[in-house]
């Protein structure tokens, strides 16, 4: 088992990675609650919630809400029907929220616990390898019409509990999306780790040892640039690597085509090619394609429009006044936020959109 300790302004919590260690999961909580409320959805709930929920202690009052899976949940309306069976649950301010399940329900119950009667304890219980990332850092958010996440604070667990044995059920596109993300992670701050992943014939949910170590290692670098990002407001940004084109190619190909990280692992390409041409760095460009290519990373686009895919990327939160900043790699470990002009951005995506459709 590994365990992280993530500082955040006001406190701070322990990142708790292991296999089996659901069933101890009163050891990890730092205190004992009597009222607790888990949310979970209808996949993940016959798998792991009565591990769970029996770990806790025998005269717990446990009320359970489990909610349809996936993005659409994040909405206003799931938001207040989850407040409103916390009200009927009478749950008081010493009550405590389970998160059990990925990014949304995460980001979910967090939000909800946060706004609770001003907010009350919660714990992540993460059963996917992306939540590792939200685990980190505190957001929790619902979406509004306008957009993804656009209702939230940061809000962070009072610890998070994170059972690796819970991805041996995870669908294999949800295991090539969580590990975009880690080789993102890998890029910026971990060399040693990201020969680890390339020199790797392919991704194994079934190797808990294996898992326990690549979801730490991402956490730790997060949890580095977090923590860091308290004092220096602009390291928060690196990692963004690969989503500003991965943003704009998933919602151009439609929310669903890609998932969030199959479209990060293309924008990383995207990125690394950049960086090459810019400062002549050795990126392991082509063992980075061979690796994607081994693990059914999607490596052909449908025909999305230049045009459109750079207003996006004019939109995207980074940029100022039309300006496209991205997040590129001097090298290896050592990531720059880099303006791009319209004419040099415009161009390079027009030939990867090329050799991305012939690949
Ligand atoms: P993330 O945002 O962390 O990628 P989501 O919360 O969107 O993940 O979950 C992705 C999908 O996978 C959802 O449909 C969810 O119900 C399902 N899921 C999550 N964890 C598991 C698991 N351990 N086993 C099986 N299905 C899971
Ligand atoms: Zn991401």
């Amino acid at each position: 088992m590994e365990q992280i300790t993530v500082k955040a302004s006001q406190s701070s919590y322990k990142v708790s990675v292991g296999a089996g260690i659901r069933h101890k999961l009163s050891e990890f909580l730092p205190k004992s609650y009597q009222n607790v409320f888990v949310v979970t959805d209808t996949s993940i709930a016959p798998h792991y919630l009565d591990d769970y929920v029996s770990s806790l202690l025998p005269d717990a009052k446990i009320t359970k809400k489990i909610i349809k899976p996936g993005e659409a949940a994040k909405n206003k309306d799931v938001y207040f029907d989850i407040l409103d069976s916390m009200f009927e649950a009478e749950l008081d301010r010493k009550a405590l929220v389970l998160a059990l399940g990925g990014g949304v329900i995460g980001d979910l119950a967090g939000f909800v616990a946060s706004t609770y009667m001003r907010g009350i304890d919660f714990v992540q219980l993460p059963t996917t390898i992306l939540a590792h990332d939200s685990s980190v850092g505190g957001k929790v958010a619902i979406n509004h019409e306008t957009g993804k996440n656009l209702i939230g604070s940061f809000y962070p667990p009072v610890a998070v509990v994170y059972d690796v044995d819970t991805i041996t059920t995870l669908p294999e596109k949800e295991v090539r999306s969580g590990y975009a993300e880690l080789i993102k992670e890998a890029y910026i701050g971990n060399a040693g780790f990201l020969s680890q992943l390339l020199d790797r014939e392919k991704l194994d949910k079934e190797n808990e040892e294996q898992l326990v170590q690549d979801l730490s290692f991402g956490i730790r670098v997060k949890t580095k640039i977090v923590e860091a990002d308290e004092k220096e407001n602009d390291l928060r940004k690196f990692l963004n690597l690969g989503h500003t084109l991965g943003h704009a190619i998933e919602a151009e190909a439609g929310y669903g085509t890609f998932t969030h990280g199959e479209a990060v692992a293309i924008g990383m390409l995207f990125a690394l090619e950049l960086s090459e041409k810019r400062f002549g760095a050795d990126l392991r460009l082509d063992e980075f394609r061979s690796w994607m290519e081994r693990n059914n990373y999607p490596l052909q686009l449908p025909d999305l429009s230049a045009d459109r895919l750079v207003k996006r990327m004019q939109m995207d939160k980074k940029s100022e006044n039309k300006e496209v900043h991205m997040v590129l790699l001097r090298k290896i470990g050592d990531p720059v936020t880099e303006k791009v002009d319209h004419d040099t951005l415009y161009n390079a995506v027009t030939s990867f959109l090329e050799r991305m459709r012939r690949a």
